[in-house]
């Protein structure tokens, strides 16, 4: 671990007049000299904007693929867990927020050149890197050389889908594979919790199913906050119908934390609702997360319904899948083996 830093130049951003206008994501941020964007991995200097976070790794961890969660991608494979520092959202139940909330410069972090990240990965005999824990979207530069210096590794993004256009574009052509966090479907949720648009979620996901990318999403079901059948169902028609009912959903439970440690853990029963309108809505793969229920955490062939992947936990057996294929009928499901 190298103990220096160095200063890397941001991309997507341009100067008008004495400030930096980012172009990295939504929030557009004006950044002049001496200030960070909203996220904490921008900073102005006087010559050029920073890509501050760049290199600053808040954590390393080797984990399954399902816990990312990734269902349908390369079952029962781990991968090389790598956070950050920062985000461009500010949800007011984020778990990870020792990493994510603060300004970027507080928080403890060793500093990686990308070479050094691949050799890590390497040396633990991983071949699928996951950027997680924080928001990886706002850690562009430093993704895309990590994945230059190791060509050779698959890349797993866990993002929160705010991120514009074309930087998003970029990071679809080195990562293999991305779960992202749709954090409810309201605009007034978004903006009252997390401090985003819905829309600008949504249009990031429409762009990544039309590029070569694996794509699974989470829906941290919040009790009293974005439960409601009504939302729930809209959410699953529009993943229907502007997505793909082959796109895997899973509801997550919520527990208390950060600055909601007033709202109760979410019922079981709530995210098994949540499971049954997907389903009914046409969605073929929709899963519970945070609580263990082997009949809703596991896949069934649309087709036949012969159950093909067997979860309980992090336990699976995907015995079912011929290939990528039911082994009852031979339908060709979705998933990348
Ligand atoms: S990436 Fe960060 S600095 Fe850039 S616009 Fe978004 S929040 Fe602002
Ligand atoms: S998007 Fe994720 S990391 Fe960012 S604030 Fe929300 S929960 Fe935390």
């Amino acid at each position: 671990m190298a103990a220096i830093d160095v200063r890397v130049e941001a991309s997507h951003y341009r100067r008008d007049g004495d400030v930096y206008v980012c172009g990295l994501c939504p929030h557009g941020c004006r950044i002049r000299p001496g200030e960070y964007g909203r996220c904490g991995s921008r900073r102005g200097d006087e010559d050029m904007l920073v890509a501050y976070s760049y290199g600053k790794v808040s954590s390393l961890c080797v984990d399954p693929v399902e816990k990312k969660p990734l269902y349908h991608w390369k079952p029962r494979s781990k991968c090389f867990s790598v956070g950050g520092i920062g985000c461009n959202m500010r949800c007011r139940h984020c778990q990870n927020y020792a990493i994510s909330h603060l300004s970027s410069g507080k928080k403890r972090t060793t500093f990686e050149r990308p070479e050094e990240l691949v050799e890590l990965c390497r040396r633990e005999n991983q071949t699928v890197i996951a950027f997680t824990y924080n928001e990886p979207m706002i850690w562009h530069e430093y993704i895309l050389d990590v994945m230059r210096e190791g060509p050779e590794l698959q890349c797993i993004l866990v993002t929160n889908g705010l991120v514009n256009g074309e930087p998003l574009r970029e990071m679809c052509r080195v990562a293999n594979a991305m779960n992202v966090d749709v954090k409810g479907f309201t605009e007034e949720f978004y903006m009252d919790v997390c401090g985003a648009h819905l829309e600008d979620v949504l249009e990031s996901l429409k762009t990544i199913h039309g590029e070569d990318v694996h794509l699974e999403l989470t829906y941290l079901v919040i009790p009293g906050y974005n439960d409601s059948d009504d939302e729930i169902g809209g959410f699953c028609r529009w993943v229907r119908d502007e997505l793909s009912p082959d796109v895997p959903v899973h509801f997550t439970r919520f527990h208390p934390d950060n600055k909601m440690m007033d709202v109760p853990w979410t019922p079981v029963e709530t995210v098994l609702r949540c499971r049954s309108i997907g389903i009914g809505a046409g969605l073929r793969y929709v899963y519970v997360g945070n609580t263990l229920d082997e009949e809703a955490g596991s896949t069934y062939c649309p087709v036949c319904g012969k159950r093909v992947v067997d979860r309980l936990g992090y336990l699976v057996d995907a015995s079912g899948l011929d290939g990528t294929s039911c082994i009852g009928c031979g339908t060709a499901l979705n998933f990348v083996c």
